[in-house]
Parts: structure tokens; sequence; C-alpha cells
């Protein structure tokens, strides 16, 4: 496993348990190379996915660079690793379900769309400005002006959140 910092490939693994909800193995490892420690988790894949971009280009669908778009989007947000990574598991979920093969870009941002404004409001409209190609600060106050963002929906939402708190 590369190390994400230097690239080196030789990592040790210091831990390794299952993941809350038991899908997966959470490893946690330190690269002989930079001293930088990271996570890599195991898990099943129960179907190969081909993602359908906008121009047609079709590309394997990457768990990884799903799972990149929305850490960037949840940037410095109190939002942990772990409620993170169940939000993406739940997506994969989801997509493996719809029975297909192939899968369009657009349906995979809109689920990130549905799921993100349950964890943070703020990494909600961060994605949205990447996924809905945002231009000027007007498309930020339109959107939240439909979104209606506010506290009250935000932890009415949070109920569905099986128990896990809002850091
Ligand atoms: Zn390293």
């Amino acid at each position: 496993m590369r190390c994400p910092f230097c690239s080196n490939v030789d990592s040790q693994v210091k831990d390794s348990r299952h993941t809350e909800d038991g899908n997966a193995i959470r490893r946690r490892r330190l690269c002989n190379g930079c001293g930088a420690r990271f996570t890599t988790f195991e898990r099943v894949q129960l179907r190969e996915l081909t993602v359908v971009k906008k121009n047609g280009r079709r590309a394997p669908f990457e768990r990884d660079k799903l799972l990149a778009s929305v850490t960037i989007a949840l940037q410095k947000r109190p939002v942990k690793e772990e409620q993170i990574e169940r939000m993406i598991s739940a997506i994969v979920r989801r997509l493996e379900s719809i029975g297909s093969s192939e899968v369009s870009s657009e349906i995979i941002g809109q689920m990130v769309m549905d799921s993100l404004p349950h964890l943070d409001s703020i990494g909600y409209v961060r994605y949205a400005s990447v996924y809905k190609n945002f231009h000027e600060v007007s498309d930020f106050e339109s959107f939240i002006g439909e979104e209606k963002l506010s506290n009250d929906k935000e932890n009415a939402d949070d109920k569905d959140d099986n128990g896990s708190e809002k850091a």
C-alpha cells in the first residue's frame, strides 16, 4: 500500500480492527519511509461498477475517488472519518443494488447530495458548488435560499443517523 504522503510502498500495520458496522477491516499503517500514519480499509466488493461521465466516457468506479471528493468538501469540518466512511459505504451499497454495472456520474453526485446534508451543511454547500458548477457568489446565495439550510433542518435530519453524535 503506497504511502499517500511520500509514495513509499513499504508500511507496517500497527493496528487492525473491524469498523463499527462490521463490513470492513480498518488498518492503521505506519510508513517506513516518512513515518506518516494513514488508514486503509479492506472490504467486500459485490459488483464491478463502471461510471459513465457526462461526456460519455467510461471509467471504473473507484470508491477512493468518491471518498476523496467528499473528504475535500468536509475539510476542517467537525465530521469524523468513520461518519464519512459510513456514508460512502451506504452510497456504494445503493449503487451496487441498482443492478446495473453502469452508473452515471450524475447519479453518484446526486446520492452524495442526498446524503451530505445529514453530515454537515457547509460540506454540502461546498460539494454542491462543485457538483452544480457554481460560478459566482449569487449561485451560492440562490442555492442556500432554495435549500433553506438552517440549524432546525440539520437537527431534524440527524435523528436517523443511528445514534452517532454530531461533533
Ligand atoms: Zn511515507
